[in-house]
């Protein structure tokens, strides 16, 4: 009987409490980790309804708006060649923008496609002015 109620917790468990369907590669974690704290300081809230994974695909990254869960892959053969830590970040946040509704722009901004990249690494207040913009 006591092992009755305990199935019957466990099932409702996974029916009713909504756990957010968050799930990181954890080559990207200090990135992703990043832009969150990022928002978090500008007091903007973005969902963790997504998945962040490594793959083969033809460019860096790419953004996947599913109906399910929105899926965002980085290169593969980008995250196993390079050591530059704000390349990737740079990468990361564009594609986060996207999951964030922005799209392409030709401004002073991470979704001016790879137009600012090299601002961003070698530019601490460039790349302040860029983040700000992500999150304006
Ligand atoms: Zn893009």
């Amino acid at each position: 009987m006591r092992l009755f109620f305990w199935i019957l917790f466990i099932a409702a468990s996974c029916t009713f409490i909504d756990d957010p369907h968050f799930e990181v590669d954890v080559r990207l974690k200090i990135s992703v980790d990043e832009f969150y704290r990022q928002a978090e300081i500008r007091g903007v809230n973005v969902s963790r309804e997504l998945i962040v994974r490594v793959g083969d695909i033809n460019s860096v990254g790419l953004f996947k708006p599913r109906k399910g869960l929105p899926v965002i892959i980085i290169s593969r053969s980008f995250v196993e060649s390079s050591t530059d830590s704000l390349a990737l970040q740079y990468i990361v946040f564009h594609e986060m923008g996207h999951f964030m509704g922005r799209k392409h722009n030709t401004d002073f901004s991470i979704m001016n496609p790879n137009k600012y990249a090299g601002e961003y690494r070698s530019d601490f207040e460039k790349r302040v002015q860029l983040i700000d913009e992500l999150f304006k």
